[in-house]
């Protein structure tokens, strides 16, 4: 069987969270759009464990919802999470806000409800078809043809396409199809840590077990546990830790040792965490990879986005929240490159490559940077006289001193200048720290020049970046 879609219509592939989002934005500006998806529809089949069950989404994010007025909709699902609760090994517990005031805060959502809820609203566009159960097991780019197999029906077909977008994960299979292109460079390295997801459940009266408004960390130094607020009650714990060495995931291969080791290290975690060592050997442990693509499209025929072009590991709670900027730049490129009816797919793919990728690959670093920082340095007193200062910087100096995890988690300015950002204001901070006892003996005069310089400093290396 040879089918061939539709003239004018776009193929999507993979309608995970940014295929569904994106098969929005695209139904908006009027075109047909058919989704393929390998899973069966999560909204009437229970699915087994994914890859995790809760994710935070800040602003990026939210923009991407705001232009397509879901934000309201979706956030009505959230938990905030105004801070990160550090649980010491002993000792009291300590919070560290995430904002400047407030009204700055993450927020906790079920991958599955918003997944869910994104699949509906493309429905509704009514120009959305999904195609659940169809696996894409290979692509011709030559002839822009998919190879589909149906998991139903166990039938494999062909469906020749107008324009293929790849948003089916980090593991694409769109992008393997393109790796093999003479010069098609893609950079792959996996972590060597995986992570395994257990539940603290709520209380019988439904109340959560620990504070419900924060992410809570358990650092130790070359692994972690942390806990996100579910909706209705409950935790999702994840520990972080080596696969091999001591401890690792291959050290700990009974329920005792298993026991043993968490209540050496998580000892308040362990009475509430829900049949902790049966669902430690029951779960799955999950591997984390980063993909840098530097070429994310081929003419005007393929497009990857999402993880599919650039799998970020998940410490700075961003993979999903860039997946969504990509969709809503986009949309705004999309604009540029359509005249009518008829739009320029090469001249749009390749802008979209030369806007994205260096900013992913921006994410991605610091992605991997923010690792160390969340299971190492939150416990320690210079990381915190520093954040101390930071803070005292951002209020004393609103809009000219606004720190690195705040630019990429509450602004929607280019990672790129982010990280330049973060780079100098790393030089600032330990110049200013150096020899401090306490973040409230910083001196204020010699903050504000370099401040300055380094106001000067950013902007003169991102003359170039389009600032948003
Ligand atoms: C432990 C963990 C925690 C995370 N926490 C956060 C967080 O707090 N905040 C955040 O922003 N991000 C977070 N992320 C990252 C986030 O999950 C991803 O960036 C996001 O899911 C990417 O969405 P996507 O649609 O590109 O890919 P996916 O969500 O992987 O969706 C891909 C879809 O394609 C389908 N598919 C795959 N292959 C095929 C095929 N061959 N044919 C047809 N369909 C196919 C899949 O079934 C799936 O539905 C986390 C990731 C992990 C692993």
């Amino acid at each position: 069987m040879n089918d061939k879609t539709p003239e004018g219509t776009i193929t999507l592939v993979g309608a995970g969270l940014v295929g569904s989002l994106l098969a929005i934005f695209l139904a908006r500006r009027g075109f047909d759009v058919e989704l393929f998806e390998r899973r069966p529809d999560m909204r009437t089949q229970v699915m087994s464990a994914g890859r995790s069950i809760n994710l935070a989404i800040s602003t990026r994010g939210i923009n991407a919802l705001k232009k397509l007025s879901l934000a309201d909709e979706v956030l009505a699902h959230a938990v905030p999470m105004k801070g990160r609760m550090i649980h010491p090994q002993s000792g009291d517990l300590a919070f560290q806000p995430y904002g400047k005031d407030d009204s700055e805060y993450i927020n906790s959502i079920s991958r599955a409800t918003l997944n869910k809820l994104l699949m509906t609203a493309a429905e509704q566009t009514g120009r959305v078809k999904i195609f659940f159960n169809q696996r894409v097991s290979g692509y011709r780019v030559e002839t822009n043809t998919l190879e589909l197999h149906d998991e139903c029906a166990n039938r494999s077909y062909q469906l020749q396409a107008n324009v293929v977008i790849g948003t089916d994960g980090s593991a694409s299979a769109i992008r393997h199809a393109m790796e093999k292109l003479p010069g098609y460079n893609v950079l792959q390295s996996e972590l060597d840590y995986g992570y395994k997801e257990l539940v603290i459940p709520p209380l019988s009266s439904g109340a959560f077990q620990l504070e419900k408004n924060a992410l809570h960390i358990w650092p130790r130094t070359t692994y972690m546990l942390i806990a996100l607020p579910n909706f209705e009650g409950s935790f999702t714990c994840t520990l972080f830790l080596p696969f091999h060495g001591t401890p690792s995931f291959d050290s700990l291969q009974t329920k005792e040792n298993a026991h043993g080791f968490f209540m050496e290290q998580f000892p308040d975690a362990v009475p509430l965490i829900d049949n902790l060592e049966e669902t430690f050997f029951q779960n799955p442990t999950g591997h984390m990879v980063t993909v840098k693509s530097e070429q994310w499209h081929i003419d005007g025929k393929v497009l990857l986005m999402g993880d599919a072009a650039h799998g970020i590991v998940p410490f700075f709670g961003q993979g999903m929240n860039c997946g969504f900027e990509d969709c809503t730049i986009f949309d705004e490129l999309l604009e540029n490159f359509r005249q009518g009816t008829s739009v320029d797919w090469k001249g749009l793919f390749h802008a979209m490559t030369q806007e994205r990728v260096p900013n992913t690959n921006a994410i991605a670093d610091m992605a991997v940077e923010n690792f160390a920082e969340m299971r190492d340095k939150v416990g320690d007193k210079k990381f915190l006289i520093q954040k101390g200062v930071e803070k005292i910087l951002q209020t004393r100096f609103p809009g000219r001193y606004v720190s690195r995890y705040s630019l990429v988690t509450f602004s929607n300015v280019p990672y790129t200048v982010a990280m330049e950002a973060g780079v100098v204001q790393e030089r600032l901070l330990s110049e200013l720290c150096s020899g401090l006892e306490k973040p409230e003996d910083v001196d204020l005069v010699k903050a504000e020049k370099l401040i300055d310089e380094m106001l000067i400093n950013v902007r003169q290396k991102c003359s170039t970046v389009n600032v948003r």
